[in-house]
């Protein structure tokens, strides 16, 4: 039988590559992480200068054809991890500086353009979990299971918040806020390809639901929809 395809969308620090990575695990299937991609394009501009008050978007389009972003096995804790140009730069596209201008470099058409190509193959045969913003709505229009997760903004700036503390970055609570909802409204504004619901997503908002229980609950729903699909094979 085709292993099934997940597409889980929403808004940042909702826990989504949390609930990706438990979901794609207990089904033996991929993880991909599409936010990860979008921020190592950012961090390669950063590195070369092509940021300044915005993205200098044409020198950017002009380098994208040379820029190899990837993913490899850490085998030390069994995740796969981003890479840039062969460099494993896992650590590196979660600081505050680069979540700073992501969105901004992730509404240029030319690096959408290009990892949504990229998301399409690796998601092609099914087996996959993608989280992300345009994961049901344009990279994966079909997938079979799609989630949409939201939570309130101090919520998801408290989450951010610890996991900077606990990274060691010395960040204030009120610029991780501010950052949260400037990325929302930038990536649910923005011309090409918004943040929105894809009409036929399940709506989770976990302001007030533990990890676990949501895990549990979407779980459920996805082996039901692996054994629709069986049933109907
Ligand atoms: O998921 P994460 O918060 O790491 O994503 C970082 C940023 O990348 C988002 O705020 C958004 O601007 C962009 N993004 C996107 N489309 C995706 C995934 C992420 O535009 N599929």
């Amino acid at each position: 039988m085709r292993k099934i395809s997940i597409a889980i969308d929403g808004y940042s620090s909702t826990g989504k590559s949390t609930l990706a990575r438990q979901l794609a695990s207990a089904l033996g299937y991929i993880y991909i992480d599409t936010g990860a991609m979008y921020r190592a394009v950012t961090l390669y501009a950063l590195r070369e200068g092509l940021i300044g008050k915005e993205p200098d978007e044409a020198a950017l389009a002009g380098r994208l054809p040379g820029l190899d972003i990837g993913f490899e096995l850490n085998k030390g804790n069994g995740r796969s991890e981003i890479t840039l140009n062969g460099e494993n730069v896992e650590g590196e596209i979660r600081t505050l500086e680069v979540s700073r201008h992501v969105s901004q470099v992730a509404a240029i058409g030319a690096v959408r353009e290009k990892l949504v190509a990229q998301q399409q193959k690796m998601g092609s045969r099914g087996g996959v979990v993608m989280d992300g913003r345009d994961i049901g709505t344009v990279v994966l229009p079909r997938a079979d299971l799609k989630i949409f997760m939201t939570a309130s903004a101090e919520i998801r700036a408290g989450r951010r918040y610890k996991e900077l503390l606990d990274r060691g970055e010395e960040v204030r609570f009120e610029d991780v806020l501010h950052n949260v909802r400037e990325r929302d409204y930038l990536d649910s504004h923005r011309a090409i390809s918004p943040l929105k619901k894809a009409d036929d997503a399940i709506e989770f908002d976990n302001s007030d639901m533990g990890m676990k229980e949501q895990f549990e609950r979407i779980h459920a729903f996805a082996l039901r929809v692996i054994d629709q699909k069986k049933g109907a094979s």
